[in-house]
């Protein structure tokens, strides 16, 4: 059988989880044996953590795959699940946000709160003529509004389409017009970089293009001006002003929740479903699972942006149906200075903080310094999501951040999945740095060749889900065919996640990027992440983006960028020879085939709005291209500056 993923990385270290924490641990290791023994009555299980007004008929309806019905029979309403029902048990006191602006303003809400100005904002939506099946778009700042509003959207059954506050005119008029919109709800601004941004001027041009957009309401954020249309409302006019008691009424288990478009990393966004029931069973449960969440005594904290899957899943629906109290900041992490985040983490005692590879690689860039200057004592979980994350960085947080005492969980999911797939339990898995090990209990994630048989231990392939899964996604908005044809043409009857994988020697999973990112050197298949691991290795490196570019004697050649740390010199000779040294370092590592055959030292790297690099522009650039679509990345300054610190960086021997 021939090789489909080259196993190169071999990374031994290991820690086990903190004994008083497995001690106390929300899930132990039995829970994988009872989901092996039934997964369907494991689940069933979990569903029951919800309040539901009518029970179930039946945990799964999978014959006719790949549409699946969760729950089937089965009514809840997901906000008074993450409100009323806490209210109920007399945690109506209990602190649901702990919100920070970036200016330094900031504004504490128990669950009581929340509870009526959802209810505000459900009765001002239903006054504007909004019905269970409408669709809302979302176009906020992080303020707790836009909580509100998206619980105030699932408390009607209207369904929201969030999109983040970053994105451009067409990105958002491409969007409401793609679920046809009838509200949107927005602000006139919100604060990134010390300064007001605004995003009312964004929507109007946006909504001038969407016939279907009847109401736009609006929270007063910055005060800055704004141009006013007759279809514009104030929040603080309207929902501020409303009947604050609104009766929430239940809707079907398979009723829809929420559209939300992928990050864009490799390919035009899609628009992805996601229902009732089943979504918030399994966010609820996997919040609890790998965050180890005792609502009463943590305090979590989120830095996704809410208009990703992440905050959807884990700043919104799963910590708020677990009653946790969690901290939201709207800013960036380096206004006013570079340790705001770790500032925050100390002023709220945060113990649960989940972050991204990319802000990871950012504070190592900036040096350990800067946490160092600040008290994290407080912590006691870490996790990381969107990307793989390299050893060197899974370590650099767990000491620098973690102090050496927490565990750190690498979680792997996306927006189809809805929920957390992959990854340690903080008081079970004796973790490895770069690893998101096991399956959750409930979830058969595998890896298979080309012809869609597992491969064994040792080996490299392309990560699929055997069974379906709650919170799975359930069609692509409006467009079936690409849902079948994205996920479950690949390898019959198996979903196709689009990522590289390898398993182990104890069979523990490692992400290898995107197959698409897959380089072919010398008739080996080699992953970006494995030679982006080995240069983040070095010392001398924060961060490092690798592509395949075509080479006439190789078939495809390793081309890398590298951005040097923070006090590492690359003037002159002294960047040159850090490029030779690192070229040696990776065939040092990985073996000479992995060699890169260019490196550049570049001061950036192109990554979408969500943090995540962006190859295929790298790839254009390594193979001197025009640019393909620019629309989801994040700076596209970034590309010049790439561009020309190309040729200063070209490395034309051996
Ligand atoms: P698009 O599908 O439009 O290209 P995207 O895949 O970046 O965008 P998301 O759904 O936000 O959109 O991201 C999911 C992807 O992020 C996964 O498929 C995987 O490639 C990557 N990812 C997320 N978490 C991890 C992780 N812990 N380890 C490795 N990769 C991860
Ligand atoms: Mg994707």
């Amino acid at each position: 059988m021939s090789e489909t993923l080259a196993n190169l990385l071999q990374e031994n270290r290991q820690f086990p989880p903190p004994e008083e924490l497995a001690r106390q641990a929300n899930v132990t290791a039995e829970a994988y044996d009872e989901a092996a023994g039934d997964h369907l009555a494991f689940w069933a299980k979990q569903a029951e953590r919800l309040e539901w007004t009518r029970k179930w008929d039946r945990v799964l309806d999978w014959s006719n795959p790949p549409f699946a019905k969760w729950f089937v029979g089965g009514q809840l309403n997901v906000a008074y699940n993450c409100l009323d029902r806490h209210v109920a048990a007399g945690n109506g006191d209990r602190v649901a946000i702990h919100w920070e602006g970036e200016p330094g303003d900031a504004r504490t809400i128990t669950y009581a709160e929340l509870l009526k100005a959802t209810s505000q904002a459900a009765n001002t939506l239903t006054e504007l003529g909004v019905v269970a099946g409408d669709r809302v778009a979302i176009y906020l700042p992080m303020i707790p509004e836009a909580a509100v509003a998206m619980l105030a959207c699932a408390r009607i059954g209207a369904t929201h389409s969030v999109v983040f506050g970053g994105f451009s005119v067409d990105a958002l008029s491409g969007r409401i017009q793609d679920a046809t919109a009838k509200v949107v709800i927005t602000a006139d601004g919100g604060y990134r970089r010390g300064k007001p941004s605004a995003l009312k001027p964004t929507v109007d041009e946006a909504v001038a293009r969407c016939p279907s957009v009847e109401k736009v309401l609006v929270v007063r954020r910055t005060g800055q001006e704004v141009a006013w249309g007759e279809k514009d409302l104030w929040w603080h006019e309207t929902v501020e002003k409303a009947n604050p008691e609104h009766e929430a009424r239940s809707f079907d288990a398979e009723h829809p929740l929420f559209i939300l478009y992928t990050s864009g990393t490799t390919a035009t966004p899609k628009g992805i479903l996601h229902t009732t029931g089943g979504f918030l069973t399994q966010t609820s449960y996997t919040h609890d699972a790998v965050f180890d969440l005792k609502p009463e005594s943590d305090v979590y904290w989120c830095t996704a942006d809410i208009g990703w899957v992440t905050g959807h899943s884990y700043i919104v629906y799963g910590p708020l149906s677990n009653g946790a109290t969690q901290v939201m900041y709207e800013g960036t992490p380096d206004t006013p200075h570079r340790g705001r985040l770790w500032e925050i983490v100390d002023r709220y005692r945060v113990s649960i903080l989940y972050t991204a590879p990319t802000l990871i690689r950012t504070m190592m860039k900036w040096g350990e310094q800067i946490p160092a200057e600040h008290d994290l004592s407080s912590l006691r979980v870490l996790g990381s999501v969107g990307e793989p994350i390299n050893p060197e960085a899974w370590i650099w947080y767990r000491e620098n951040i973690g102090r050496g005492r927490c565990p750190v969980v690498d979680t792997w999911w996306q927006t189809e999945t809805g929920a957390i797939m992959i990854s340690p339990l903080p008081g079970v898995t004796a973790a490895k740095p770069g690893s998101a090990m096991r399956p959750l209990p409930g979830i058969s994630a595998d890896v298979v060749d080309d012809q869609g048989r597992s491969v064994p231990n040792g080996g490299g392939g392309y990560l699929v889900l055997r069974e379906p899964w709650p919170s799975m996604l359930r069609t692509v908005w409006g467009n079936d065919q690409r849902f079948i044809e994205t996920y479950w043409s690949r390898f019959e009857g198996m979903y196709f996640a689009g990522d590289g994988a390898k398993r182990d020697d104890d069979g523990d999973l490692w992400l290898l990027g995107r197959v698409d990112d897959v380089m072919l050197v010398s008739g080996h298949n080699i992953s970006t992440t494995e030679v982006e691991s080995a240069l983040v290795s070095h010392p001398s490196v924060a961060e490092a983006a690798v592509v395949g570019a075509t080479d006439p004697t190789t078939g495809q050649a390793i081309v890398a960028f590298a951005i040097p740390r923070g006090s590492v010199r690359t003037e002159g000779t002294a960047g040159e020879e850090l490029i030779q040294e690192l070229r040696n370092h990776v065939a040092r590592t990985l073996g000479p085939i992995a060699k890169p055959r260019q490196i550049m030292l570049v001061p950036e790297l192109p990554k979408t709005r969500s943090g995540k690099i962006m190859r295929r522009l790298l790839r254009d650039v390594a193979e001197n291209r025009s640019l393909g679509d620019v629309t989801t990345l994040q700076d596209s300054t970034v590309m010049d500056l790439i561009s020309s610190g190309m040729k200063a960086g070209k490395s034309d021997e051996d």
